[in-house]
């Protein structure tokens, strides 16, 4: 792991966003639990994605399927025979790894070298399925197995008679859905980067077969836009087209959503074109009309999908590393800030009141109730006030309020940028639309 990197993770574990899974029993490799402020940082950004690809929309609608499915969906879908990464053992350290990923492994025993460098004795590559399984109902035989979803785009293709049949949605629209994926990786790692539960925000856009590479391009520049509208860094994230020798078997194009992190370029978002591959096969395994009638060829056609695809803990991940800055303060300490959109940020006020006397906390607990109302809001009367604004500072906090002894003659409080750190003085009855104007026109 980078510097950089090891700091972020730090960070995550010393305020709250992120711990290992199941720390306190020395933990399971590659699962992590999200804490207070991260549930919160998390949640905030499944529903920013909601309201861009859904509410803000006539032309999408949404769905949560079942993170079970049955077994004959991932037969007919492909996943069974073909969801597979090739897989290498080392004789000389025993490591197992992922054959077209080695760059990023580490030899067991040389640990500073990847295996591309340690010179050890490999196996040939062979198929590893990343699907998990499981049994339902009492009865322990191969009936029984089903499988955690790898994807959650095949919850969305199963039902999509059932949304045509019911949402009045017509050709061309979307089912979007946010929720758990389950993928037993050969190498996990960078965190969050890479785990074997995680959850995935996917849109399925359903379109006349020929519009389709019209709707990919569409498709492509809005994911990249609502990356930037989040503020993220222009020169941080880009789109990346597949080499025809990257493109999955049922793919006509696709476009990496990618971004620097502390180890390079590396995928947040695919958006591919998936053409009529996945609702062909279920029309056909599941003898179900998967088509729609096109009233101008009065013929029954089945369409083509645009699948943006997220996932939600890489879209954290990408979030924190961009938001991550430090800086030297002239004593010498360094500063660390998280420089989170206003509309992300767990806590987006916080409110304090100089020293807890003179009136200060009461004063102070007014302004709080009365911000909570508009704002998430944090109220901190405790320690130095240096140290709850570094405290703040590291949870993104953009704007903090504090009541000093002036306010009781001038109505005043001082309000703090976390960004410009300027300071500003601002009368008690405008605070609330100030911090609401700074907040919508808040640039990174
Ligand atoms: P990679 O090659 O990095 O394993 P992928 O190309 O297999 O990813 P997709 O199948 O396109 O990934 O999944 C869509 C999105 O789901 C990815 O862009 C990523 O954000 C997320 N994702 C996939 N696998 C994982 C994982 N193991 N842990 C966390 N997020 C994941």
């Amino acid at each position: 792991m980078s510097d950089i990197m090891e700091r972020v993770v730090a960070l995550t574990k010393r305020r709250g966003f992120i711990y290992p899974g199941s720390e306190i029993y020395g933990g399971l490799q590659a699962t992590y639990d999200y804490g207070p402020m991260g549930v919160e940082l998390k949640r905030l950004i499944k529903d920013d994605w909601w309201r861009d690809m859904v509410r803000d929309r006539e032309n999408v609608v949404g769905l949560d399927a079942s993170i079970l499915m049955a077994a004959k969906v991932w037969e007919v879908s492909g996943h069974v025979g073909g969801f597979n990464d090739p897989m290498i053992d080392c004789k000389t350290c025993q490591g197992r790894f992922r054959a077209d990923k080695l760059e990023q492994s580490k030899c067991l025993k040389k640990k500073k070298l990847s295996p591309l460098e340690c010179g050890g004795d490999f196996t040939e590559p062979r198929q590893f399925n990343l699907m998990f399984s499981t049994k339902a109902g009492p009865v322990d035989d191969d009936a029984a197995t089903v499988y955690l979803r790898p994807e959650t785009a095949q919850g969305i293709f199963v039902n999509f008679k059932n949304v045509m049949d019911t949402a009045r949605v017509k050709i061309p629209f979307g089912i979007a859905q946010v929720g758990k994926a389950f993928r037993n990786e050969i190498v996990t790692g960078g965190q969050i980067f890479r785990m074997r539960e995680f959850e995935q925000m996917e849109m399925e856009f359903f379109c006349a077969p020929g519009s389709d590479e019209e709707w990919h391009e569409y498709w492509k520049a809005e994911r990249l836009r609502w990356w930037r509208d989040l503020g993220v860094r222009a020169e941080n994230i880009r789109m990346r087209e597949h080499t025809p020798d990257e493109l999955a078997h049922y793919a006509r194009g696709c476009g990496d959503i990618e971004y620097k992190y502390p180890w390079g370029w590396d995928e947040v978002e695919g958006v591919a074109n998936r053409t009529d591959y996945d609702l062909g096969k279920h029309q056909e395994g599941s003898g179900k009309g998967l088509a729609y009638r096109d009233d101008e060829k009065k013929e029954w056609v089945v369409p083509y999908v645009i699948e943006p695809s997220a996932g939600v803990d890489r879209c954290f991940l990408t979030i924190l590393c961009d938001a991550y800055e430090e800086h030297e303060k002239p004593n010498g300490e360094t500063r660390t800030v998280l420089h989170l959109h206003p509309r992300l940020a767990p806590v987006q006020v916080g409110v304090f009141p100089l020293v807890k006397k003179d009136g200060m906390p009461e004063k102070a607990e007014a302004l709080y109730a009365e911000l909570k109302k508009r704002f998430r809001c944090l109220y901190d009367k405790a320690g130095s006030i240096g140290k709850r604004y570094a405290r703040l500072d590291e949870i993104g906090t953009p704007y903090c309020c504090t009541i000093d002894g002036d306010t009781a003659t001038d109505g005043a409080v001082t309000v703090r940028h976390r960004d410009s750190l300027d300071q500003e003085r601002v009368a008690l009855d405008q605070v609330a639309n100030y911090i609401a104007d700074k907040m919508a026109t808040w640039t990174r």
